[in-house]
């Protein structure tokens, strides 16, 4: 998932990695994949001295990665491990595994189960039933 790259420098930053040239200008941003703009940002950048022997402020790197769009990539990734685990279709509930997801729903949501009679059925049985198709 893409993420900002913010330049806070006055300068144009400019970095040459792997053939590739990032340019970012200054006090603006660039939108990369989150690897690339990791490389990009950890990438040592060398210093250029000036006339005077002193660095040249258009070589400080002063990048750094949106942090909102971090968090909302960070949130994405969750959601989606989420996706493969039990959640409870009526609450969002995640359940460790299928048989805390059944006493989730049955405690929770026994008066939504379609057919009454099947939900007393499995509360008085000591192993979860096997779903029904
Ligand atoms: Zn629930």
């Amino acid at each position: 998932m893409k993420v900002r790259v913010w330049n806070d420098n006055i300068h144009l930053f400019k970095q040459e990695i792997a053939d590739k040239l990032y340019e970012v200008p200054a006090k603006q941003c660039i939108e990369l994949e989150e690897d690339d703009a990791n490389v990009l940002i950890k990438r040592y950048s060398p210093i250029i001295l000036g006339g005077d022997d002193q660095p040249i402020p258009e070589c400080y790197k002063m990048l750094r990665i949106d942090k909102d769009d971090l968090h909302r990539n960070r949130m994405h990734k969750q959601n989606k491990n989420k996706a493969g685990t039990y959640v409870c279709q009526a609450c969002g509930y995640v359940a460790a595994n299928k048989w805390e997801l059944n006493g989730h729903s049955q405690d929770m949501h026994k008066d939504q189960w379609e057919d009454p009679e099947e939900a007393q059925e499995s509360v008085n049985a000591e192993q979860p039933r096997k779903k029904r198709k």
